[in-house]
């Protein structure tokens, strides 16, 4: 762990610092309040900052405020050091935000003990970030194929709807089912399924701009948020996808399997104030024209076949 200590009295600085070294910290030193904090302001800080009171420029007291100004996602534990002892010392130092107080001059070992407890602190803090944002993308993406789920992917298209509508662009909208699908886990089973849905994944992303959103939006079947895309160039993108998943069999660990999918294309006008729902019902409907017009196909909201591959 990295420690910044600032104290302008070289010779208890020269002790702080060889102690934390030989605890096995990272040390950064200071020599005044405003030095440390140009290293909080570079945003680059250490975690863990122990900081004279009294120091010309800043004092320690100041600095400890203003890293509590800051707001960071990675908190730092501030340790006033100071050999002012009364009460209402403690008081205003920890009213300026600090979160412990020695005083000078400094036990080794309470000294050792007290920075042993911050880290201990700020490993909690880091499991808690670690478990929200966990729960954030078990949330919002689905576990089989990674991507995100439907709220999550209806909510992108929303975002990009509005963005839209601001920005006066259109929004490609594509719906995409995997074609007869329940067939591949009737008889292969479903892990050859989960197989499937995978390596389909992989191949649709490969074919979309850094951009586009994609997600899972049923069993098999995918919604595709493509901004800026007019008619012919989300029906263009639809059909590179196709092809690409028709372009070879998938392997499965027995046998191989083709797999093909149906798309429904429409594009949503900047203008039109569309909802996310009205889109994907349109997409819908026009996938559904392309399973009722033989599958493995792209068709276009009014009904018109699309281009070939
Ligand atoms: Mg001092």
């Amino acid at each position: 762990m990295r420690v910044l200590i600032a104290e302008d009295d070289p010779v208890s600085r020269r002790v702080l610092e060889a102690s934390l070294k030989k605890w096995g910290y990272d040390v950064l030193v200071a020599c005044d309040g405003d030095e440390a904090w140009e290293v909080f302001e570079s945003g680059d800080g250490p975690r863990l900052a122990i900081l004279d009171w009294m120091m010309p420029g800043l004092d320690g007291i100041e600095v400890s405020r203003r890293i509590r100004k800051q707001s960071n996602e990675d908190y730092v534990y501030v340790m006033i050091l100071t050999s002012r002892g009364q009460k209402q010392d403690l008081i205003d130092a920890m009213a300026a935000g600090a979160d412990d107080y020695v005083t000078k001059p400094f036990d080794a070992g309470e000294l050792r003990v007290r920075v042993r407890a911050a880290q201990r602190i700020l490993d909690l803090q880091d499991e808690i970030i670690a478990a929200r944002e966990s729960l954030r993308e078990q949330a919002t993406h689905d576990m089989l194929t990674g991507l995100l789920n439907r709220p999550a992917i209806i909510e992108a298209l929303q975002r990009a709807l509005d963005h839209g509508e601001r920005e006066k662009s259109r929004v490609g909208v594509v719906m995409a089912d995997l074609d007869h699908f329940k067939r591949i886990n009737d008889t292969q089973g479903h892990k050859a399924g989960d197989t499937v849905l995978r390596e389909s994944v992989r191949r649709m992303r490969s074919v979309l701009r850094t951009y586009d959103s994609i997600g899972r939006y049923g069993g098999e079947e995918f919604l595709l948020v493509l901004p800026g895309c007019d008619e012919d160039g989300a029906i263009a993108l639809a059909e590179r996808i196709r092809c690409c998943l028709g372009e070879e069999p998938v392997r499965l660990c027995r046998n191989s399997l083709e797999v093909t999918a149906s798309f429904g294309v429409t594009v949503v006008e900047g203008c039109r104030g569309q909802t996310a729902d009205s889109a994907i019902m349109v997409a819908d409907e026009a996938l559904y024209l392309a399973k009722e017009r033989g599958r493995n196909r792209v068709e276009r909201a009014r009904g018109e076949p699309a281009g070939a591959c």
